[in-house]
Protein backbone atom coordinates (compact mmCIF):
# COMPACT_ATOMS: atom_id res chain seq x y z
CA UNK A 1 0.00 0.00 0.00
CA UNK A 2 2.95 2.26 0.41
CA UNK A 3 5.11 3.14 -1.91
CA UNK A 4 8.93 3.78 -1.05
CA UNK A 5 10.58 6.91 -0.26
CA UNK A 6 14.34 7.82 0.14
CA UNK A 7 16.24 10.20 2.57
CA UNK A 8 16.87 12.72 -0.35
CA UNK A 9 13.06 13.48 -0.64
CA UNK A 10 12.45 13.60 2.59
CA UNK A 11 12.22 17.57 3.20
CA UNK A 12 10.70 18.00 0.14
CA UNK A 13 7.40 16.10 0.62
CA UNK A 14 7.68 17.47 4.60
CA UNK A 15 6.73 20.50 3.09
CA UNK A 16 4.31 19.65 0.62
CA UNK A 17 2.58 16.63 2.30
CA UNK A 18 3.55 16.47 5.94
CA UNK A 19 -0.30 16.63 8.05
CA UNK A 20 0.79 19.62 10.88
CA UNK A 21 1.60 16.70 13.21
CA UNK A 22 4.55 15.40 11.55
CA UNK A 23 5.64 18.70 10.05
CA UNK A 24 6.20 19.85 13.35
CA UNK A 25 7.96 17.12 14.89
CA UNK A 26 10.02 17.16 11.47
CA UNK A 27 11.00 21.09 12.12
CA UNK A 28 11.52 20.62 15.33
CA UNK A 29 14.11 17.69 15.09
CA UNK A 30 16.42 19.72 12.71
CA UNK A 31 15.65 22.87 15.09
CA UNK A 32 16.50 21.31 18.23
CA UNK A 33 19.05 18.17 16.65
CA UNK A 34 16.80 15.72 19.17
CA UNK A 35 13.60 14.71 19.86
CA UNK A 36 12.14 13.45 23.59
CA UNK A 37 11.12 9.36 23.08
CA UNK A 38 7.29 10.13 22.46
CA UNK A 39 8.10 12.11 19.42
CA UNK A 40 10.92 9.97 18.07
CA UNK A 41 8.55 6.91 17.88
CA UNK A 42 5.07 9.35 16.45
CA UNK A 43 6.87 10.93 13.89
CA UNK A 44 9.73 7.52 13.37
CA UNK A 45 6.27 5.48 12.54
CA UNK A 46 5.33 7.59 10.05
CA UNK A 47 8.04 7.84 8.38
CA UNK A 48 8.24 4.30 8.45
CA UNK A 49 4.80 4.67 7.28
CA UNK A 50 5.47 6.88 4.49
CA UNK A 51 7.74 4.53 3.02
CA UNK A 52 11.14 5.06 3.91
CA UNK A 53 13.84 1.87 5.03
CA UNK A 54 15.30 1.10 8.12
CA UNK A 55 18.60 1.95 6.47
CA UNK A 56 17.29 4.97 5.79
CA UNK A 57 15.67 5.60 9.03
CA UNK A 58 18.84 5.22 10.96
CA UNK A 59 21.13 7.56 8.65
CA UNK A 60 18.05 10.49 9.01
CA UNK A 61 18.22 9.95 12.68
CA UNK A 62 21.73 9.63 13.15
CA UNK A 63 22.70 12.81 10.75
CA UNK A 64 20.02 14.83 12.71
CA UNK A 65 21.07 14.14 16.34
CA UNK A 66 24.63 14.63 15.05
CA UNK A 67 25.45 17.90 16.34
CA UNK A 68 24.50 17.43 20.12
CA UNK A 69 24.80 12.86 19.52
CA UNK A 70 28.13 11.28 18.66
CA UNK A 71 28.07 7.89 16.43
CA UNK A 72 29.07 5.99 19.51
CA UNK A 73 26.37 7.10 21.74
CA UNK A 74 24.08 7.21 18.92
CA UNK A 75 24.27 3.32 18.02
CA UNK A 76 24.17 2.36 21.91
CA UNK A 77 21.45 4.47 23.03
CA UNK A 78 18.79 5.37 19.92
CA UNK A 79 19.28 2.64 17.10
CA UNK A 80 18.10 -0.64 19.29
CA UNK A 81 14.64 1.45 19.36
CA UNK A 82 15.01 2.39 15.41
CA UNK A 83 15.16 -1.28 15.03
CA UNK A 84 12.69 -2.58 17.46
CA UNK A 85 10.32 -0.16 15.63
CA UNK A 86 10.84 -2.17 11.68
CA UNK A 87 10.44 -5.13 14.24
CA UNK A 88 14.42 -6.04 13.80
CA UNK A 89 14.55 -6.39 17.78
CA UNK A 90 12.47 -7.86 20.91
CA UNK A 91 9.38 -9.33 19.68
CA UNK A 92 9.97 -8.93 15.99
CA UNK A 93 6.44 -7.03 16.15
CA UNK A 94 5.78 -4.83 13.12
CA UNK A 95 4.85 -1.58 14.51
CA UNK A 96 2.30 0.31 12.54
CA UNK A 97 2.03 3.91 12.57
CA UNK A 98 -0.40 5.73 15.20
CA UNK A 99 -3.80 6.73 14.16
CA UNK A 100 -5.15 10.34 14.45
CA UNK A 101 -7.14 9.29 17.21
CA UNK A 102 -4.40 7.57 19.32
CA UNK A 103 -2.13 10.96 18.38
CA UNK A 104 -5.15 13.34 19.93
CA UNK A 105 -5.33 11.40 23.07
CA UNK A 106 -1.85 11.72 24.22
CA UNK A 107 -0.53 13.80 26.83
CA UNK A 108 2.72 15.34 25.33
CA UNK A 109 4.85 16.63 28.93
CA UNK A 110 7.12 19.92 29.31
CA UNK A 111 9.47 20.14 26.17
CA UNK A 112 6.97 17.64 23.81
CA UNK A 113 6.87 17.74 20.60
CA UNK A 114 4.52 15.10 19.77
CA UNK A 115 1.09 14.85 19.94
CA UNK A 116 -2.16 16.78 17.41
CA UNK A 117 -1.42 20.75 17.23
CA UNK A 118 -4.97 21.16 16.82
CA UNK A 119 -5.61 19.34 20.02
CA UNK A 120 -2.41 20.72 21.73
CA UNK A 121 -0.84 23.50 20.65
CA UNK A 122 -2.04 27.02 21.93
CA UNK A 123 -4.43 29.37 20.15
CA UNK A 124 -1.24 31.44 19.17
CA UNK A 125 0.99 28.97 17.88
CA UNK A 126 -1.90 27.28 16.34
CA UNK A 127 -2.73 30.14 14.48
CA UNK A 128 0.98 30.85 13.20
CA UNK A 129 1.32 27.36 12.13
CA UNK A 130 -1.47 27.39 10.03
CA UNK A 131 -0.68 30.60 8.37
CA UNK A 132 3.19 29.41 7.79
CA UNK A 133 1.31 26.31 6.14
CA UNK A 134 0.05 29.26 3.50
CA UNK A 135 -3.96 29.30 5.18
CA UNK A 136 -5.64 32.41 4.28
CA UNK A 137 -7.19 34.01 7.03
CA UNK A 138 -10.86 33.04 6.08
CA UNK A 139 -9.15 29.40 6.27
CA UNK A 140 -7.36 29.66 9.28
CA UNK A 141 -10.69 30.96 11.04
CA UNK A 142 -12.79 28.11 9.85
CA UNK A 143 -9.84 25.54 10.98
CA UNK A 144 -10.33 27.66 14.29
CA UNK A 145 -13.97 27.19 14.76
CA UNK A 146 -13.40 23.09 14.35
CA UNK A 147 -11.05 23.57 16.70
CA UNK A 148 -13.15 25.53 19.28
CA UNK A 149 -15.75 22.65 18.67
CA UNK A 150 -13.01 19.84 19.63
CA UNK A 151 -13.67 18.50 16.38
CA UNK A 152 -9.70 18.10 15.85
CA UNK A 153 -9.65 15.91 12.52
CA UNK A 154 -11.65 18.03 10.76
CA UNK A 155 -9.62 21.17 11.67
CA UNK A 156 -6.87 19.15 9.69
CA UNK A 157 -9.48 18.29 6.68
CA UNK A 158 -9.93 21.57 6.29
CA UNK A 159 -6.34 22.32 6.44
CA UNK A 160 -5.85 19.69 3.80
CA UNK A 161 -8.50 21.12 1.65
CA UNK A 162 -6.93 24.88 2.12
CA UNK A 163 -3.78 23.68 1.29
CA UNK A 164 -4.66 21.07 -1.71
CA UNK A 165 -7.44 23.27 -3.07
CA UNK A 166 -8.63 20.06 -3.54
CA UNK A 167 -11.62 18.21 -0.92
CA UNK A 168 -10.77 15.72 1.07
CA UNK A 169 -14.50 14.33 1.40
CA UNK A 170 -13.35 11.35 3.32
CA UNK A 171 -12.03 13.23 6.47
CA UNK A 172 -8.83 12.81 7.80
CA UNK A 173 -8.34 9.72 10.56
CA UNK A 174 -4.17 8.56 10.11
CA UNK A 175 -1.22 10.85 9.02
CA UNK A 176 0.11 8.47 6.64
CA UNK A 177 -3.90 8.88 5.22
CA UNK A 178 -2.90 12.76 5.00
CA UNK A 179 0.41 11.77 3.30
CA UNK A 180 -1.35 9.66 0.73
CA UNK A 181 -3.65 11.89 -0.51
CA UNK A 182 -1.73 14.52 -0.62
CA UNK A 183 0.82 12.57 -2.66
CA UNK A 184 -2.21 11.66 -4.91
CA UNK A 185 -3.11 15.32 -5.22
CA UNK A 186 -0.19 16.50 -6.05
CA UNK A 187 0.97 13.60 -8.52
FE1 LIG B 1 -1.95 14.73 12.75
FE2 LIG B 1 -4.33 13.59 12.70
FE3 LIG B 1 -3.89 15.76 14.20
FE4 LIG B 1 -4.01 15.92 11.54
S1 LIG B 1 -5.69 15.35 12.95
S2 LIG B 1 -2.48 16.91 12.86
S3 LIG B 1 -3.04 14.00 10.93
S4 LIG B 1 -2.99 13.76 14.47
Amino acid sequence: EFGEISIKDIDQVAKTSFPLCMRHLFEKVKEDHHLKHGGRMQLGLFLKGVGLKLDDALAFWKAEFAPKVSAERFDKEYAYNIRHNYGREGKRTDYTPYSCQKIISVTPGIGDHHGCPYRHFSEENLRAALVRMGLSSRAVEDVMDKVHNRHYQLACTLTFEAVHGSSCDAGINHPNQYFIDSQRVLQ
